[in-house]
């Protein structure tokens, strides 16, 4: 299908969910996605990685995660369940297709791959976050002579046994992280504020929730009151609990610069490590979308809910809250999944 209607950069979960509701439109639509095997950046999530939300609360539309029994679903549940989703539906992808580049024509879009291109009358983009880690830059970052690792590339604890070992971030990554390392290694935490674990009864299905009730407050403009905590905050699945029980949970603030052998704290003193992992979060995947001339200085784009503010045609799903609140989640993109198929068949008349 070199023409479809539409094209949808991206074959995650974010994708995947797009694609369910544009089935139901009749719309021809194909999804380029540049891993090799279904799941985006599930594909290369740790080992351990653990979802905080039960597999009831960590599904797609039409079809749920099949249960796991009590535990919370892992990286390769999700990477089978949307396997197994994307050939349940028979979603039309071709992978692995890197799209370097978007342009507008007078139709649509011109879609670009090395060698290839496609066009469209509609254009999604589902790229997510994973591909763009974030690192902070701190003095003398470059003379640390020890390992630099992002979460992104974090595959298991055994390369850092009786290591010393800091990790940097304050959420479910970095938590999670934390837990399984400290087992083997010697281990400082560093966060920017003072971790928010939320209560042991309290997982992704209340911060579900309470994110549920803080968007319906803002499409009825009144104030929220959810509660506390959002879905940043860190669930204490049972790997996190253990190391709670075991002392480890306990965070500093930053360093004041790195050394060669370690860092320097705020207070002039000193700690050696042999590696450091940034748990500090992503960024949107956009690079695609330079010729369309819309990604912001802040790595953003401008939208009205999923819809490109500035071209017509441009849908952008699944990057977190400013395309949606917890648009980022396998149960939370299905509202602006929807929503955005819904506004893709009106747009094509
Ligand atoms: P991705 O899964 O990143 O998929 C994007 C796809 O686009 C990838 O296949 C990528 O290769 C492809 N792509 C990118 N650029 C191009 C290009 N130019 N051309 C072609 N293809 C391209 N979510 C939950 O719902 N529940 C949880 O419990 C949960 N826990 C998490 C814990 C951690 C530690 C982390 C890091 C995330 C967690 N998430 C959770 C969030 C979830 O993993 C991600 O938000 C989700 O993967 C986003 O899905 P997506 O489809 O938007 O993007």
């Amino acid at each position: 299908m070199t023409h479809p209607e539409v094209i949808i950069v991206g074959g995650g979960q974010a994708a995947l969910s797009v694609a369910y509701f544009l089935r139901r439109t009749k719309r021809s639509f194909l999804i380029l996605d540049a891993e090799e095997t279904a799941g985006g950046a599930w594909c290369h999530a740790w080992e351990s990685l653990q979802l905080f939300s039960p597999a009831s609360w960590s599904s797609l539309a039409g079809w749920p995660m099949p249960p796991v029994g009590e535990r919370y679903p892992t990286r390769s549940d999700v990477t089978d369940y949307l396997t197994r989703y994307e050939a349940r539906y028979e979603l039309p992808v071709q992978r692995p297709v890197w799209v370097s580049g978007t342009e507008k024509t007078a139709t649509g879009f011109r879609v670009r791959s090395s060698g290839k291109a496609w066009s469209c009358k509609a254009l999604v983009s589902a790229t997510g976050t994973w591909r763009n880690p974030y690192t902070p830059t701190f003095p003398g970052q470059p003379d640390f002579a020890g390992l630099q690792l992002h979460s992104a590339n974090y595959v298991d604890a055994a390369s850092f046994a009786g290591k010393r070992v800091l990790v940097v971030g304050g959420g479910n990554s970095g938590a999670q992280i934390l837990a399984e390392i400290s087992q083997l290694a010697d281990t400082v935490w560093v966060t920017q504020q003072p971790p928010q674990f939320l209560p042991d009864d309290v997982d992704g299905r209340v911060l579900f929730e309470r994110a549920t009730e803080r968007w319906k407050a803002q499409q009825e403009g009144r104030v929220p009151d959810p509660g506390p905590g959002g879905l940043g905050d860190i669930v204490m699945i049972p790997s996190v609990k253990n190391a709670r029980a075991r002392g480890v949970l306990l965070s500093r603030r930053p360093m004041a610069r790195f050394t060669a052998k370690g860092v320097v704290w705020p207070d002039g003193t000193a700690s050696s490590f042999d590696a450091v992992i940034w748990c500090t979060g992503f960024s949107p995947v956009l690079g695609h979308l330079a010729g369309l001339d819309v990604v912001g200085t802040e790595g953003r784009v401008a939208v009205n809910g999923t819809h490109s503010a500035k071209v017509p045609g441009l849908w952008l799903v699944g990057y977190g809250d400013w395309t949606g609140m917890a648009s980022a989640t396998l149960i939370g993109v299905m509202r602006t999944a929807r929503s955005t198929a819904q506004e893709i068949d009106a747009f094509l008349g």
